[in-house]
């Protein structure tokens, strides 16, 4: 099915208004999922709400929380989510390093005890809005790991996001990604569908290279992406994002329940404390051009700069609809009528 993105949106903050949540929240929460599904990253968009009101449900994701001010030394903020609304309280705490970044030029922020955060570049994309610089190191505990270490054959970590985000005088460059081969939601989606998965992305339980999504389920495993260096980057955001900031790292098993909690380590800088945003960004933007004056490879159409797909499928699905598969719709609509939404409301709401 094409689903209008204005609809959806109204559907997901029933959703969660349902659930308890105050309607400010409810309506951040779903702007974020439409807007992941409106740039293509259908992982991280409505399809996560079975696992939000499952998470409800159990007491694990708590719907009012607001984030906290736990260490404050200057360019160091530690904030405490509470267990709420990731986006909800990531968003606070990338906030909170804003403010803190234009006093003094920069700030390094651990947000922890998030409930899942989403996509992780709308937190990039919160502080290039500021002309600021942002880097930010994501790990992913509470529920046991999908992906196995390189050269190993066991579940070790999980997708493990890393993003930055580069402000521009026109539309920022966002790199934004898992350190797995694929998003573990990607397979997810795939698995939904019921179509393969790209090669050297999933091992099966023997440790063979697979492409069927079906294996994860299976005692098989995600890959990290680029070999030992995607595998490398995501031990970072393990121990940035978990170890310093959230100070909960997948190694501990007795934590492996069924939650998706997020802990990130943020750097927000200033141009200004170097050269200056207007003298940064003429460089950026000369690189920009230089890179696109490549003639396409074979297959290409033209080369992109990170955060660029985004935007084109941003274009193309607020103007045709957000594609959803049967099965990921029918477990929305189940998660709605455990919310609490009447089968009435759901149907007013989407068709
Ligand atoms: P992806 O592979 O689709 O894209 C990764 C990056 O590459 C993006 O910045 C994109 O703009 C860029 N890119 C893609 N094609 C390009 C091209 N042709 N030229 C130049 N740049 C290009 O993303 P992914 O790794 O599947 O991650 C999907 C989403 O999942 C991200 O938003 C990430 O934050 C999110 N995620 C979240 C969690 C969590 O626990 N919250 C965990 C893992 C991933």
């Amino acid at each position: 099915m094409l689903i209008n993105h204005e609809r959806l949106r109204e559907f997901v903050k029933k959703i969660f208004e349902q659930a308890g949540a105050s309607e400010d929240r409810a309506w951040q929460v779903a702007e974020h999922l439409v807007e992941a599904n409106l740039k293509g990253h259908d992982s991280h968009g409505v399809g996560m709400i079975p696992n939000y009101v499952n998470g409800i449900q159990r007491g694990h994701l708590r719907v009012n929380e607001d984030a906290e001010l736990v260490v404050d030394k200057g360019a160091v903020l530690l904030v405490d989510g509470h267990f709420g609304f990731g986006q909800v309280v990531a968003k606070q705490a990338t906030q909170m390093g804003i403010e803190r970044a234009k006093q003094i030029g920069m700030a390094c922020v651990g947000s922890k005890n998030n409930y899942h955060i989403g996509r992780v570049g709308t937190y990039g994309e919160q502080c290039a809005r500021e002309g600021l610089v942002s880097i930010h190191f994501v790990n992913v505990v509470g529920h046991p790991p999908f992906v196995s270490p390189w050269g190993g054959r066991d579940k070790r970590m999980q997708t493990n996001p890393f993003c930055c985000a580069i402000p521009t005088s026109g539309d920022p460059i966002i790199l934004d990604m898992a350190t797995s081969a694929i998003a573990l939601g990607k397979a997810r989606v795939a698995r939904m569908k019921g179509v393969s998965v790209p090669e050297g992305s999933v091992y099966d339980a023997a440790g063979q290279p697979s492409t069927d999504p079906n294996v994860l389920e299976q005692g098989g495993s995600l890959a990290p992406f680029g070999e030992h260096k995607g595998y490398g980057l995501a031990l970072v955001c393990e121990l940035l994002g978990g170890g310093l900031a959230g100070e909960w790292t997948m190694q501990n098993v007795d934590k492996q329940t069924d939650m998706t909690v997020n802990h990130m380590l943020e750097f927000i800088i200033d141009p200004n404390l170097f050269g200056g945003l207007e003298a940064f960004q003429e460089e950026v933007e000369g690189m920009s051009g230089w890179l696109r004056s490549s003639e396409p490879a074979v297959g290409n159409d033209k080369v992109r700069l990170p955060g660029e797909p985004e935007r084109e499928s941003m274009s193309e699905r607020s103007a045709n609809g957000i594609p959803l598969d049967d099965r990921s719709w029918d477990s929305i609509v189940k998660a709605a009528e455990v919310a609490g939404v009447s089968s009435e409301t759901v149907e007013s709401l989407t068709t």
